[in-house]
């Protein structure tokens, strides 16, 4: 082996040493959600739902699905992936997991946001919302009461209402 050999194969390791010593940085959206189900598992209650700071909020949840969440926004008509969505399973609230709405419940309004006729039992509550001049009724998770959308008088039979949600404010979980 000639000098210059050894020079390049003594940086070459060096060089190799580096690359494995440092982990691959993982993408945002992964590490987000690896931390959110860090935070899901370490709440022992559900009251502890309730004491979860902003910040930790603001840690966890993409932009849009805090802004959504946490910022009681509403996402832009059609452009939620699970709008068209009609695989059986259920609908969960994507901040705490606490599962929402069955998918056999789910019917297609023409609006633009997934549409349900009715709530998993006990798991939502509502509230009057008087923002941007309108009165309509909020709906937010039981649990975490975090925003989801708001339920209007306008749906289809049985219940004849709409739960109009956001679709990035909720997670969907196939059946098996
Ligand atoms: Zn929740």
């Amino acid at each position: 082996m000639n000098k210059n050999t050894a020079i390049y194969a003594v940086i070459l390791s060096f060089g190799l040493a580096l690359v494995l010593a440092v982990p691959a940085k993982k993408p945002v959206r992964e590490d987000k959600q690896m931390q959110l189900i860090e935070l899901r598992e370490s709440i022992k209650n559900d009251a502890d739902w309730l004491k979860i700071p902003d910040s930790t909020w603001k840690k966890v949840l993409s932009p849009e699905a805090y802004k959504i969440l946490r910022g009681h926004g509403t996402e832009m008509a059609c452009s939620g992936k699970l709008y068209t969505n009609k695989q059986s399973g259920t609908y969960a609230c994507g901040a705490c997991g606490l599962e929402l709405f069955h998918a056999e419940k789910k019917f297609d309004s023409g609006t633009g946001w997934p549409s349900f006729v009715a709530p998993i039992e006990g798991n939502i509550i509502s509230r009057e919302d008087s923002s941007y001049g309108m009165i309509r009724t909020e709906v937010l998770c039981r649990r975490c009461h975090s925003h989801l959308g708001h339920v209007f008088p306008d749906g289809p039979p049985p219940t004849g209402l709409r739960y109009c949600i956001n679709s990035v404010a909720i997670e969907f979980r196939p059946s098996l």
